[in-house]
C-alpha cells in the first residue's frame, strides 16, 4: 500500500483569514503543524509502506517536519500547481516502485484528525490484508472516507430556495484509496478533458466506476480557515491517546564552606553550603532532570554541563526555565510533580510556599500542581551523617 500526501497547497482562504501567516499544512497544532498531525496516522498503519509528500518548490518548512517525524516511510516529490497535478507529480514518483493493481491511498495535508480506527475500516473494506499490496478486483472503484449528511440541506435557487433530499448524500473526506493503474488513468482523462476535480474519486467516477463509501468519523475535518485549528486541536485532545509522560529525577550535592543552601530557588541560611559548580541546587537540579525525563532529552548535565564556564554559580531557576520552555516546545506541559527533599537538616517547612511559587512560576503552573516534601533518613547513610543533601522528583506531562 502506497500512500500520497499533496501538500504544495497555498491555501488562499486560510491564508486571508490567518493573516498571511505560513501555508496551513505547516500552521501550528498542538505542538505539532498540521501536516504532521495528517501523516502521523499514515506512517503508524503498518499496511501502509511509503508516503510520498508533494511539496512546493519554495518549500522551506519540510526539513522540521522530516527531522521530527524521523520515519524511513517517507519520500518527498515537487508538487504541482493544483492538488491534482501534486497528485499526479506522486504517482509517476512511485510509478518506477508500484504494481498497477497496488493500491495508492490519497489523504490531504490539511486533515489532521484522521484516527487509525477509521483508516483500518477503509483498507479492510478494500480487502487490503497483512501486505496491503494485494491486487484490486477490476471493478472495484477504490473507497472512499465519507460522512453521511445529517443536517437538513439548501440549496439558493436565485429568488428562492429549494430543500434538498439528503438521502443518500454523503461528504467525502480523505483518505481515498483506488488502484494505482486507475487512479493514474482516471486523473490524465480527467486533465485532457479539462476538469479539475475536487477529490480523486471524482476523476475515478468519470471512468464509470464506483468507488465503496466507507464510513468515517465526522471528526475528521479540513483546516480550511485560521478557526478551524481550533476545533481540530479540540478533537485531538478528544479523540486521540494524547501522550502522557512520566519522568524522574535524584540529585545529590555534599555539604561544604558556606552559610546557605539554595533549595527550590529559596535561600535558607545554614551553617554549611553545598559544593556544586551551580548554585547546588537539589530541589531544581532533581524537577530539571524529571521533565528532561519525561521528554526523552537527556539530563540536565546534557543542557547545562558543568564544563561550561557560563554556568558557574549559575541560578538553577534558569535551568528550570529553559526546560519549561523545552516541554511547551514538545506541546507538553506539567499536570502534577512531587519532589521530596532528603536531609537531617536545613528543615524546610517554614520555606515550601516560597519554593513551590518559585517551581510553579518557571514551570508556568499554578502552585497547587506542584508538592514539595521533605524526610530525613533516620541519621543513616552519608545525609543521615550530615555529609550532604539529595532530591528526588517526579512529574507527569501532558498535553
Ligand atoms: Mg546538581
Amino acid at each position: 500500500m502506497w500512500a500520497i500526501v499533496p501538500a504544495a497547497g497555498r491555501g488562499a482562504r486560510f491564508a486571508a483569514s490567518a493573516q498571511g501567516s505560513a501555508p496551513k499544512q505547516y500552521a501550528p497544532l498542538l505542538g505539532a503543524t498540521v501536516l504532521e498531525w495528517s501523516l502521523r496516522a499514515l506512517l503508524a498503519e503498518p499496511r501502509v509502506h511509503a508516503v510520498v509528500v508533494a511539496l512546493a518548490h519554495d518549500d522551506v518548512e519540510w526539513p522540521k517536519v522530516q527531522v521530527k517525524l524521523d520515519s524511513a516511510k517517507i519520500q518527498t516529490t515537487l508538487g504541482g500547481v493544483s492538488r491534482q497535478d501534486s497528485v499526479m507529480n506522486g504517482l509517476e514518483t512511485l510509478a518506477p516502485q508500484a504494481a498497477a493493481d497496488d493500491w495508492v491511498l490519497v489523504h490531504d495535508a490539511a486533515r489532521p484528525c484522521l484516527n487509525a480506527a477509521d483508516l483500518g475500516a477503509l483498507l479492510d473494506a478494500i480487502g487490503a490484508g497483512e501486505t496491503g499490496l494485494q491486487a484490486a478486483a477490476p471493478s472495484v472503484g477504490g473507497a472512499v472516507l465519507a460522512a453521511p449528511i445529517v443536517d437538513t440541506v439548501k440549496r439558493e435557487l436565485g429568488d428562492h430556495v429549494a430543500t434538498v433530499d439528503r438521502q443518500g448524500l454523503w461528504r467525502a473526506l480523505t483518505p481515498q484509496v483506488f488502484a494505482f493503474a486507475q487512479l493514474r488513468h482516471a486523473l490524465k482523462e480527467a486533465a485532457s478533458a479539462g476538469i479539475a476535480v475536487t477529490d480523486e474519486a471524482q476523476a475515478v467516477e468519470r471512468m464509470g466506476l464506483r468507488p465503496m463509501l466507507v464510513q468515517g468519523s465526522p471528526f475528521n475535518v479540513k483546516i480550511t480557515r485560521a478557526a478551524d485549528l481550533a476545533l481540530a486541536s479540540d478533537i485531538l485532545k478528544m479523540t486521540q491517546e494524547m501522550p502522557m509522560r512520566v519522568g524522574q529525577g535524584f540529585d545529590v550535592h555534599a555539604f561544604g564552606e558556606g552559610d546557605h543552601v539554595m533549595l527550590g530557588g529559596v535561600r535558607i541560611a545554614h551553617p554549611k553550603g553545598v559544593v556544586a559548580h551551580s548554585d547546588g541546587d537539589v530541589v531544581i537540579h532533581a524537577l530539571c532532570d524529571a521533565v528532561l525525563g519525561a521528554l526523552g532529552e537527556g539530563d540536565i548535565g546534557r543542557h547545562f554541563p558543568d564544563s561550561d564556564p557560563q554556568y558557574r554559580g549559575a541560578d538553577s531557576r534558569v535551568f528550570l526555565r529553559a526546560v519549561a520552555a523545552r516541554m511547551q516546545a514538545a506541546g507538553l506541559k506539567l499536570i502534577n510533580a512531587d519532589v521530596t527533599v532528603l536531609a537531617e537538616a536545613p528543615r524546610i517547612a517554614a520555606h515550601r510556599g516560597a519554593m513551590t511559587a518559585n517551581l510553579a512560576a518557571d514551570l508556568g503552573v499554578r502552585a497547587q500542581l506542584i508538592n514539595v516534601k521533605a524526610t530525613t533518613t533516620e541519621r543513616l547513610g552519608f545525609i543521615g551523617r550530615g555529609e550532604g543533601l539529595a532530591a528526588l522528583a517526579s512529574v507527569l506531562l501532558g498535553s
